[in-house]
């Protein structure tokens, strides 16, 4: 099964795509994520990436289309993935299309989790992730649990450097002129369904499990 989360940054596509291949044994594959490791990592793409990512602007399509079509490949993948921040052009999509009819694997579902879009800088400013086990938390909607604790026990949180307001506005344009004409070309494919990604998160993974159900 392949499954494709679409939605504006801060609509929650990391938290449920997590949640999904953990319930659905699928593998998650954020491009976010790999660029980030990248940085880190300091590797010649990292080096590409990070002024670009630090700007809230798209990395260009080749260096994330030869990111995917190689994780995509691996045995790890074959029972499915579930796609969150990729595809995020029609160029993408367009190559994503290609890579699956050569491995002769087709595309279930897209889905996109429609969010309000004047919650977003609140809900993408607070965030945090627990930098063990990655789980996501938010200052004022999700702390953790106990003593300042993640449930892994690790007591360490990373923010994000592209989280902040002059960004997450920068990456808001880059969605709405890049990433939402994916809606009319995916809904002319028929895989399209929206959820209410203002639902508690709960909710949305209900919405969700459902959908994949039904599939
Ligand atoms: P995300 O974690 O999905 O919000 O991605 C963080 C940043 O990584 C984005 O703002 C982009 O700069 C870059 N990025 C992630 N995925 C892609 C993609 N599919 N195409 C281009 N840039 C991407």
């Amino acid at each position: 099964m392949i499954i494709i989360l679409l939605g504006a940054p801060g609509a929650g596509k990391g938290t449920q795509a997590r949640q999904i291949a953990e319930t659905h044994n699928l593998v998650q594959l954020s491009t976010g994520d790999m660029l980030r490791a990248a940085v880190s990592a300091g590797t010649e793409i990292g080096k590409q990436a990070k002024d670009i990512m630090e700007r809230g602007e798209l990395v260009p399509d080749d260096v994330v289309v030869a990111i995917i079509a190689d994780r995509i490949g691996q045995p790890d993948c074959a029972n499915g993935a579930i796609l969150d921040g990729f595809p995020r052009t029609v160029a993408q999509a367009e190559a994503l299309d290609d890579m699956l009819e050569s491995k002769g694997r087709k595309l279930d579902k897209v889905i996109e989790m429609a969010v309000d879009e004047a919650a977003l800088i609140e809900r993408i400013s607070g965030r945090f992730t627990c930098a063990e086990c990655g789980e996501g938390y938010h200052d004022k909607f999700k702390l953790p649990a106990k003593d300042g604790k993640c449930h892994c026990g690790a007591t360490e949180f990373i923010r994000r450097p592209d989280d902040n307001e002059e960004t997450v506005r920068s990456r808001l344009v880059a969605y709405r002129s890049q990433t939402e004409p994916l809606l009319p070309y995916y809904r002319r494919k028929g895989v399209l369904t929206t959820v209410d990604g203002m639902a508690e998160i709960s909710q949305v993974s209900k919405q969700i499990a459902d959908l994949l159900e039904a599939a």
